[in-house]
């Protein structure tokens, strides 16, 4: 922390999303249950205390009951839990004892309320039975229903900012970054995050400076105080002097002339000095980023991570609501393709309506195909949807998290079985489209010779296969300095992958956050990865890359590297080789001020 100019201080974070804004903090607070206060009602205020508790499980209730009326086909089987949720709000233990705690020791709800889950908690905790068990899980949830009643907003209420401000956070969900409405918000920060999170991935999506990963910025920064966000470097400066607000917006201009000068020749093609071109494809995770894709150039889309629509509603989405977002998609992309990647719930993206499974370690737990193929109803309505737009254009159909042959094989007949639904109705759909996996657990790179038969291509997801190579949660700041696409374990699997592809005649995409970094290109060309996918914005520096490159001198360089035992070697000798060439592209002004 720097305090040399008496108010101005810098703290340094990690990069969410590159680009630099100056504006005013605005607070949001999401803590919840854990930060409950508790305070003394007098006598004469008891009445109205319960009445604001009664209030709030009302108006729970209420939230429960729209939650039952918007209720998906699918889900229709498992509208019993809610009914139990409902009965619960008036559970004896619960409620009664809430009230009981109100009057006996005079405290407010949102205290009593906490204190009476706390006690159920404990009290099932010595119990083995697991219906009963679960029963307690049951009443927590409830309960904290009721407490996001009694305290206010469940999720970020963005409803309430009335100029562009900097939203600083104690962590936002991937849920809350996609809500972020770009007029209000000029960029964030965060106390928690990691590199590969979702929420950067989203926050580079939305072109919005962010920082993450600060640990205590939501307790140095105060509300309204001007802050400066430098996403490229991850550095915030807060309260900054005007000498410094005054540098910064030479810096923020500077920023946006070379962002310009990139997107001006994004729509030629990326073609290396030895004439191989490239294809340079976008992910998105909102159908409203299509726009971005063709703007900065992009060749298609590498990959529709299609959860996030999910995530955005309040039930699973029917058949025909998911059909119309991607023949939508599809139609506007056309005559590019579009790989859609079927559903990756869970691990860090949650839906509010479907109960994620209680697990200690969500990154290997039920998610992604794991889940689809536990809930195959959910599954057969997005694969319905996806091969009927497949008629609209050019579709590619991906599954992701594929760790097992067994697996590969459950998918492929699952998805034989719904065509076969879809040809008995007569209901028209693409019976050749294009399917292929995600790799990205570190199995699949070592059977990628078995998994290589049942597909059309491969597309290599480097942000889940470095964090299970490498045994580093993608979202934890405190390993984040560990996480290196370089590390000689990730180069030689991702150049197995690709030989794979070469031998059994596949193509082999990637579409991580690897593929977004122009420091990576020479490795990645020299890998022989076909097809690169990234964020929209990543596209026109990628292709002036490529444009920098010669391709047989990057496959001989990657032949040197693969010898080497380190990453900071390997980094030095990028450096070394391609220092001069790229810095041609690489944003000038990458340095840090002291801190
Ligand atoms: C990946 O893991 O690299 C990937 C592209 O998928 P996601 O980031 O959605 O997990
Ligand atoms: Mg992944």
């Amino acid at each position: 922390m720097n305090n040399k100019n008496s108010e101005e201080i810098v703290l340094n974070g990690i990069s969410g999303s590159p680009g630099i804004c100056i504006g005013r903090a605005y607070l949001v607070g999401k803590e919840g249950v854990d930060v409950v206060g508790k305070y003394y009602i007098p006598k004469s205020n008891l009445e109205n205390e319960v009445m604001r508790f009664k209030n709030a499980v009302h108006n729970a209730k209420e939230e429960l009951k729209n939650a039952m009326d918007s209720l998906s086909e699918d889900l229709q089987e498992h509208v019993y839990i809610l009914e139990t949720h409902m009965v619960l709000h008036e559970d004896k233990m619960l409620y009664d004892k809430t009230i009981e705690m109100i009057e006996a020791s005079q405290v407010n709800a949102e205290w009593a309320l906490k204190s009476t889950i706390r006690n159920i908690g404990e009290m099932f905790d010595n119990i083995s039975d697991p219906y009963l068990k679960s029963r307690s899980a049951d009443i927590t949830q409830v309960g904290e229903r009721i407490m996001r009643n009694l305290v206010g907003e469940e999720e970020v209420d963005f409803s309430d900012i009335d100029k562009r401000v900097i939203l600083v956070a104690n962590d936002l969900s991937p849920a809350d970054t996609s809500r972020i409405q770009l007029e209000k918000i000029k960029g964030f920060v965060t106390n928690r995050g990691g590199k590969a999170s979702h929420t950067s991935i989203i926050a580079r999506s939305l072109e919005i400076p962010s920082v993450l990963g600060l640990e205590s910025v939501t307790d140095t920064v105060k509300n309204d105080d001007i802050m400066i966000v430098d996403g490229t470097i991850g550095q915030i400066i807060i309260r900054p002097t005007k000498e410094t607000i005054a540098e910064y917006k030479i810096r923020r201009q500077r920023y946006k002339e070379y962002k310009a000068y990139l997107v001006r020749s994004s729509n030629l093609p990326a073609k290396t000095l030895d004439g191989y071109e490239f294809h340079l494809m976008a992910n998105i995770e909102l159908a409203e980023e299509v726009v971005s894709v063709k703007d900065n150039g992009g060749d298609g889309i590498g990959l529709f991570r299609t959860e996030f629509l999910y995530m955005n509603m309040r039930a699973f989405p029917k058949e025909e609501v998911l059909f119309e977002q991607y023949k939508s998609i599809v139609e506007l992309m056309a005559p590019r393709p579009v790989t859609i990647r079927t559903l990756d719930i869970n691990g860090d993206k949650v839906l509010s309506y479907s109960k994620a499974p209680d697990e200690v370690n969500p990154a290997l737990g039920l998610r992604a195909i794991r889940f689809c193929l536990k809930r195959k109803n959910i599954f057969k309505t997005q694969l319905r949807a996806i091969l009927r737009a497949a008629m609209h254009g050019p579709v590619k159909l991906m599954f992701p998290m594929i760790s097992g042959l067994g697996e590969m094989i459950e998918v492929t007949d699952f998805l034989n079985e719904v065509k076969a639904e879809l040809r008995e109705e007569g209901t028209p759909f693409n019976d050749k489209i294009e399917v292929g996996i995600m790799i990205e657990v570190p199995a699949a790179v070592i059977i990628a010779d078995s998994l290589a038969d049942y597909v059309d291509f491969f597309s290599i997801g480097t942000n889940d296969l470095i964090q299970y190579t490498l045994a580093i949660d993608r979202e934890n700041r405190h390993v984040a300095h560990l996480y290196n696409p370089l590390h000689p374990a990730v180069l030689k699997m991702l150049k197995k992958v690709s030989d794979v592809g070469k031998r059994k005649n596949i193509q082999v995409c990637m579409c991580g956050e690897m593929a977004n970094e122009p420091s990576n290109m020479p490795i990645l060309i020299g890998l022989g990865i076909d097809e690169l996918s990234m964020n929209p914005q990543a596209i026109p520096a990628m292709k002036n890359a490529i444009r920098l490159l010669d391709y047989k001198r990057a496959s001989e360089f990657v032949d040197r590297i693969l010898k080497e035992k380190t990453a900071d070697r390997i980094q030095e000798m990028i450096d070394e080789e391609y220092g001069n060439i790229l810095s041609q592209i690489i944003y000038k002004e990458n340095f840090r001020r002291d801190t």
